[in-house]
């Protein structure tokens, strides 16, 4: 089940459509490596034309005079470095390019899949965790492409480059000055070994600091009112203070790679200095040759240094793409149906046959439920809190799927529907409302986001808003602030009445859509409703009873299964809980 992306077939997944885009970026980062290696070799042939005169190896290519040559030597100075210069810029480029592409492709990717998950999967998942990865863990897949590939490229040709320079003028003193590479190879391997498991703890350390930051940050009010600053001050000092300590436990092996390197790669430069000189002294080595070769073991193994580099963001990204991997591995259960119901065609039969379902955390959410909604009719869901009325709801949009037995919707298993057109059929007010930062207008129109401000205004007078609205700073173009903290939270809930009325489904769920108004608002919401329960099929959730009496059908739940269902009339005739409720709620009888 287990599905796992490795760097390589990301990379080369999302390389693809880019592929002569890096391609050409390779190719620059080569010929930048070629001019880089350049200035050692004419630093070299200009010690060489100072020594022989007449006899340089320059002289070779015609220039009779040593000024001759040194004039030619600057030119080709100036070539290379302006080369160098050039592909430097166009590599940088292209790299980054190419790293900005991968990262927003795979962001896209982890996004889309997630959006992709049913209700099960968040619920155990943190705000500030989740947007951790989708940032923080995916810039880590820029970094090492931007870092590693062009440090990767050059060290290849760099090494190639220079140890064929060496064992051309020199092989009597290259095979020593190569001989420590697999020590080098072999103290590299050790520390990515040690690396590993201290950048995971660190990207664990990260996301749970995001957690911290993130609960308590949409947890704001309840910490003001309890004066509890100091409490979570500390338990985010405490987060805090796990990440920087794992982040220290990784400096520590960071920090000492690279002195333990430079040693290694000491024993080199010693072996290429005093070899190299007894050869020269001897005169088997000419001055020129010596020259290059103690600047370039500098240039050989320099960027052997840098392999720390590439070794410490590549185990941020394997650490972090773990936890991508998080994600992007976790199975879609909500699979979308094949069937295509055309909005249009909807009638607005619902049916509910044998269900049982049982929340992801084992918790029991509806046992046996069976019922039949006819289309056109108004249903009403009562009954003690946690008795499973949303749970209903959540089902019937497929939130969740369900345990054991089938819902269906005109006839038709909903599981085989097309989840987008199951969906677009039921217009829902949740218990919890939630708007999006932007205008009144944007938000009542969310669901259908072509519609006029006529249309908006319209729906916002069925759901009784627009009185409220008129009195805002500036109407209909009023921000209403983060999750809609600019409005008061019976305001909230008219506006997404009206979001759904505007969307005009077939089928309409209130789901305790009137808790939050006062009575005359609900009552004047309530006759709105009425207009439209008359040609929509409509379930209604509600604890008070005042509002349900009206409804074809009252359904009363308890424990998670139907208890009682009938009218208001012959449920006050049965001596059950609506009874009971009933009473209570209006001290009468009928
Ligand atoms: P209320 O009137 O308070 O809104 P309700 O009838 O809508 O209550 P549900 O939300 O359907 O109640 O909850 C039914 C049961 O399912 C409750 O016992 C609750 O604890 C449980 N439950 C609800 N959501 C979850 C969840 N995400 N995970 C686990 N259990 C849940
Ligand atoms: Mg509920």
């Amino acid at each position: 089940m287990e599905k796992t992306v490795s760097l390589k077939s990301l990379i080369k997944k999302f390389s693809k459509p880019y592929r002569w885009e890096l391609t050409l970026a390779a190719i620059c980062s080569v010929f930048y490596k070629v001019f880089d290696i350049f200035p050692e070799l004419l630093i070299g042939m200009a010690i060489d034309v100072v020594v022989k005169k007449d006899h340089s190896f320059i002289a070779t290519f015609g220039f009779g005079d040593p000024f001759q040559q040194i004039v030619a030597l600057a030119c080709l100075a100036v070539v290379s470095w302006g080369g160098e210069s050039f592909f430097q810029y166009v590599q940088t480029r292209l790299w980054r390019k190419f790293a900005q592409n991968v990262q927003h492709k795979l962001r896209l990717d982890a996004y889309s899949h997630m959006q992709r998950l049913g209700m099960g999967y968040y619920e155990d998942k943190n705000v500030g965790q989740l947007i951790t990865i989708l940032n923080e863990d995916i810039n880590q897949v820029e970094r090492f492409i931007n870092r590693g590939a062009n440090e990767i490229i050059s060290l290849v040709v760099g090494t190639l480059l220079i140890g064929g320079v060496f064992f051309y003028l020199a092989p009597q003193v290259a095979v020593f000055s190569l001989l420590p590479i697999p020590l080098v190879v072999a103290v590299i391997f050790y520390f990515q070994k040690l690396l590993r498991p201290r950048y995971q703890r660190v990207r664990k350390q990260a996301g749970d600091l995001g957690a911290r930051l993130g609960t308590n940050i949409l947890g704001v009010i309840t910490i003001k009112s309890y004066a509890t600053e100091r409490y979570e001050l500390e338990r985010v000092k405490r987060e805090s203070g796990a990440y920087r300590k794992a982040q220290e436990r990784t400096i520590a092996v960071v920090a000492l790679f690279l002195p333990v390197l430079r040693m290694v790669i000491a024993l080199s430069f010693i072996i290429t200095l005093v070899l190299g000189g007894y050869y020269t002294l001897n005169g088997t080595l000419d001055v020129g040759v010596y020259s290059i070769l103690v600047f370039q073991t500098q240039r050989l193994l320099w960027p052997f240094k840098n392999i720390g580099k590439i070794m410490t963001v590549y185990q941020q990204v394997m650490a972090s793409l773990m936890r991508v991997n998080q994600i992007l591995a976790s199975p879609v259960k909500i699979i979308s149906g094949g069937r295509h119901l055309p909005l249009k065609k909807v009638k607005g039969d619902i049916g509910f046959d044998d269900v049982s379902f049982y929340y992801p955390s084992g918790m029991m959410g509806l046992q046996h439920v069976t019922l039949k909604i006819k289309a056109g009719d108004t249903v009403a869901f009562v009954g003690s809190t946690g008795s499973g009325k949303s749970t209903i709801v959540k089902l019937l949009l497929r939130f969740y799927d369900v345990s054991d037995g089938k819902i269906t919707l005109d006839g038709i298993n909903i599981a085989d529907l097309k989840l987008k057109d199951l969906r677009n059929a039921i217009g829902l007010v949740s218990q919890d409302v939630f708007l999006f930062p932007g205008t009144v207008r944007e938000n009542i129109a969310y669901g259908r986001r072509s519609a006029s401000l006529d249309e908006v205004i319209k729906a916002a007078k069925i759901a009784e808003a627009h009185d409220f609205i008129m009195r805002l700073p500036e109407q209909y173009h009023t921000q209403v602030g983060e999750r809609g903290s600019m409005l008061s939270g019976g305001q909230r809930q008219r506006i997404s009445i009206a979001r759904a009325i505007l969307k005009n489904p077939p089928i309409f769920i209130f789901d305790e859509a009137t808790s939050a108004v006062d009575n005359e608002t609900e009552a004047a919401i309530q006759r709105s409703l009425d207009k439209i329960m008359k040609d929509h099929t409509t379930i209604l959730i509600a604890h008070r009873l005042s509002t349900v009496r009206n409804a074809d059908v009252i359904i009363v739940m308890d424990h998670g299964q139907v208890v009682e269902v009938g009218t208001h009339d012959q449920l006050i005739q049965t001596k059950g809980i609506y009874q009971a409720l009933w009473r209570v709620q209006t001290g009468s009888n009928n």
